[in-house]
């Protein structure tokens, strides 16, 4: 899979506002119908730009490496023919491009759909054994759901409904507004019925007809093994409810590891320690007994072994997020050099110096 930050020319812990203005400078220098345009890099960039620009899907993409069907609009590009004709047609479905062109062409447009409950981002810490075994996690949230008494629709039991008369049913405003490539039609919710194009004799006196209250909900999240401090699990649906059954937002829930005071990783999913042995173990070689993240294990040190040596235990490290299977265990052995000696040590060491003159 491409590498979208190569691509955008952006660091991996790149703010969205970064990516944004990446895109934007090289989506311009790129254009196909520019001269010196490039369509293919113009198409590169605007997949890179489609998976960065959506928190879901850059989660995926950091996290496994690439994205799944059904996270976020995938509405694609296919319409981007409609650009330049004057008018919106095909941009439904590229939320992207509304973003992105937004501040050109005024407030986010085509949007006569409901909008979504908010996205909720959460923070958890798990501990170093937690993040190579993996763990579910209980959340607590106080969020918007939908409302249970008249299941989300704003309207009380019994009400009727009928035509909004803002929008004669469409549940669109249409207004035309001047942006500095010419007068364009623009298409916004209708604030009336918020899109619905209906609306309820009565509302729902348990939500005040918004279809939504808040409320404390318990999530259990699945940390799957191997995740590294920093990444984000999303967890689609599990936002904010929307208004008048509108789509629910999604949780992010962003994933902190604590230190441990014996183990490190690395990046090759290998967990590290150090183990202290004294000079005649090194000399000799012995059996130690080594801390692993599963308990201790025995080792063999072998004779004439050196200070800083590393040796490895094999599939004891980090589970891989992807593709199964686990990092080594790699000890790195320290000599300890003693630092106060008994007379009877100094005379046996006093010995073996003057035996290698
Ligand atoms: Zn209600
Ligand atoms: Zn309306």
């Amino acid at each position: 899979m491409a590498d979208y930050y190569k691509i955008l020319g952006v660091e991996k812990g790149a703010s969205e506002e970064e990516i944004k203005k990446a895109y934007r400078k090289l989506a311009h220098k790129y254009h196909p119908d520019k001269e010196g345009g490039d369509e293919e890099k113009f198409k590169e960039i605007n997949e890179a730009y489609q998976v960065l620009s959506d928190k879901t899907k850059r989660g995926q993409y950091d996290q496994f490496g690439q994205t799944f069907e059904g996270a976020g609009g995938s509405g694609g590009f296919s319409g981007f023919g409609g650009f330049g004709q004057g008018g919106f047609g095909g941009f439904s479905g590229a939320s992207g491009w509304e973003d992105v062109f937004s501040d050109i062409f005024g407030n986010r447009s085509a949007g006569f759909h409901q909008e979504a409950g908010r996205d909720i981002q959460a923070d958890i810490e798990i501990t170093f054994k937690e993040m190579v075994e993996g763990v579910k996690r209980n959340i607590k949230l106080y969020k918007n759901v939908k409302c249970e008494v008249c299941d989300g629709s704003g309207g009380a039991p019994g009400a009727k409904e009928e035509t909004c008369k803002d929008c004669n049913g469409s549940g669109k405003i249409r207004k035309s507004i001047r942006t500095i490539l010419g007068t364009i039609a623009q298409e916004s919710v209708c604030d009336r019925c918020k899109g619905r194009g209906r609306v309820y004799t009565e509302k729902c006196k348990r939500c005040q007809g918004e279809g939504i209250h808040k409320e404390e909900k318990n999530i259990v999240v699945d940390i799957p093994a191997g995740i590294s401090s920093g990444q984000t699990i999303s967890v689609r649906g599990e936002g904010e409810a929307g208004k008048h059954g509108a789509p629910n937002g999604d949780l992010f829930i962003n994933v902190h590891i604590r230190k441990h005071d014996k183990f490190a990783r690395d990046e090759e999913n290998n967990i590290i320690s150090e183990e202290e042995i004294s000079f005649a173990q090194a000399a000799l070689g012995d059996k130690i007994e080594i801390e692993t993240i599963e308990g201790k294990v025995s080792m063999k040190i072998p004779a004439g072994t050196q200070n800083g040596e590393v040796f490895r235990i094999r599939n004891m490290g980090v589970p891989f997020l992807r593709g199964g299977g686990r990092g080594h265990h790699l000890v790195k052995i320290r000599v300890v050099v003693p630092k106060k000696l008994s007379r009877r040590e100094k005379e046996l060491i006093g010995e073996l110096r003057d035996l290698e003159k």
